[in-house]
């Protein structure tokens, strides 16, 4: 199959050749002919796939004929996450050379004038968190009534972000006629009754999720012990022993790890830096571009965190915790060994992971050679064992720890979810916002936060009258007949 059979455009192909692109990946192949013939589309893939050109080149196709319109549209790209939503205008820098399109960035935790100038000014396609979408629509500063076509991507993480409510909402606000292209990872029942309310005799794609690891990635163990200190000493061990990293991604389960890790390593003299769901969106994106940049070399990562980020060219990874969930291992290392490109992966197994590790084992249906450390190395290890714990009690006990082992999404996304206005613009109060809104993460508050402070000891019981200070009309006698 070659891009030039699928009915783009010819200027749309120029900039297909232009970005490199030479085959067509398999969700491209199936979905872009039947959105090119304007029929609505269901693709069953996750990111990695390919999935954002399959989307990108039709709408540029269709894009040729017509103009934007001031405040009008004309096609809508909604995205559950600020990142996400920049890597698509990214995409559309890349492929949309040729068009000379307006794109407005539509997204919380940045100012809204600069966007609502655009939209003003007329946009071609608007890449939208569904909040900060709805925010302008309600101020008046965005019509949707001249939308075309519509992306829904990634419509399980909406899920699973309580986006659901403005999905609908959205939908609601847009013209019948418009087309719609829908993108899933997986079709839980909740996305299945969205897509039989908002899409019309849909062409159904679907690109198996991959349960196999490439051939290219070298698998290896490394057993840890459970006790964290000695853990991290066993990761540094293992990364002074890796003398051809370009660069890696460290995974952890838990934010709290990831947080603790890039200190831990940075204290050490490694080159490192974070991304887990407590920081600050500009603090994210510059953390990703300096990875990108090679500016340094190890990025540490919780799995939400780094979902559906496109990161390019990892030649190392390391699991500093054995995923919880077995699929979560494939999206891991996949970060390496693409494109017949050699990689290596790394996992930290402790005795306690060992049922988890076997999960994994099962759904890759490879046994994992485990890999040695040195006489030197294992004595750091237990040295460090050994040593009085100076860290906080919850990680020193080697009890099981009784708070969530892994971050939830929404616990990891929430900075991610619509922005509160400025200030300065209050807005009116929106009716509709979402069911499940995700809940402030418990574990990121010290415990005792939520506990009223304490009164003083010694402070006067002022609770009730005494009888001086009794109201009179309280001391009224009533009647009782
Ligand atoms: P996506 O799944 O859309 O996030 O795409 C993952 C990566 O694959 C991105 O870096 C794209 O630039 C790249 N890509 C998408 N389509 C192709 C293609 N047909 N050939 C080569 N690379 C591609």
């Amino acid at each position: 199959m070659n891009f030039s059979e699928l009915g783009l455009s010819p200027r749309t192909l120029e900039a297909v050749t232009a970005a490199g692109y030479q085959t067509p990946t398999p969700i491209q192949a199936e979905a872009i002919p039947p959105a090119l013939q304007r029929r609505d589309v269901m693709g069953l893939a996750q990111t990695g796939s390919g999935k954002t050109a399959a989307f990108v080149l039709p709408m540029l196709s269709l894009l040729e004929k017509g103009r934007a319109r001031a405040r009008m549209p004309r096609t809508l790209i909604l995205e559950p996450t600020r990142e996400l939503a920049d890597q698509v205008r990214e995409a559309f820098e890349t492929l949309g050379k040729m068009h000379n399109l307006s794109v407005a960035l539509l997204i919380g935790g940045v100012a809204f004038e600069p966007q609502a100038l655009k939209i003003d000014r007329g946009a071609d396609v608007v890449i939208a968190t569904p909040g900060r979408l709805l925010d302008h629509f309600e101020r008046g500063k965005l019509l949707l009534t001249g939308i075309d076509m519509l992306v829904i991507d990634e419509a399980d993480r909406m899920l699973d972000m309580g986006f659901i409510p403005d999905i609908e909402r959205i939908c609601k606000l847009l013209p019948f006629t418009r087309q719609t292209l829908f993108f899933s990872a997986t079709m839980p029942p909740e996305i299945q009754r969205l897509t039989t309310a908002f899409l019309h005799n849909p062409v159904r794609v679907e690109v198996s999720r991959p349960s196999s690891t490439a051939e290219t990635i070298t698998q290896m163990l490394v057993k840890a012990p459970h006790e964290a200190k000695a853990k991290r000493e066993t990761l540094r061990q293992l990364l002074r022993t890796q003398t051809n990293v370009k660069n890696g991604i460290i995974f952890a389960n838990r934010k709290t790890t990831v947080a603790l890790l890039e200190k831990s390593l940075a204290v050490h003299g490694f080159s490192v830096g974070a991304l887990h769901g407590d920081m600050d969106q500009s603090a994210r994106l510059k953390t990703l571009a300096a990875f990108r940049a090679n500016e340094i070399t190890y990025l540490i990562a919780s799995d939400v965190a780094a979902r559906g980020l496109d990161i390019p060219e990892v030649s190392h990874v390391f699991n500093f915790d054995v995923p919880t969930h077995a699929e979560d291992y494939v999206h891991r290392i996949g970060r390496t060994g693409r494109a017949g490109r050699e990689g290596q992966a790394f996992t930290l197994v402790t005795k306690e992971e060992g049922k988890q590790w076997k999960a994994i084992e099962a759904l890759i249906k490879k046994e994992v050679p485990y890999f040695e450390l040195s006489a030197e190395a294992q004595e750091a290890i237990e040295t460090r064992a050994a040593e009085p714990d100076r860290q906080p009690r919850r990680e020193r006990s080697g009890k099981p720890d009784r708070r969530p082992r892994r971050e939830t999404t929404a616990q990891a996304e929430r900075i991610e979810q619509p922005e509160q206005s400025p200030r300065s613009e209050p807005k009116p109060p929106r009716q509709e916002r979402p069911a499940r809104e995700p809940k402030p993460a418990r574990e990121a508050k010290p415990a005792r936060e939520s506990k009223p402070a304490r009164e003083p000891q010694d402070a006067p019981d002022n609770r009730g009258f005494t009888e001086q200070t009794m109201p009179a009309f309280l001391m009224r006698s009533v009647k009782v007949v």
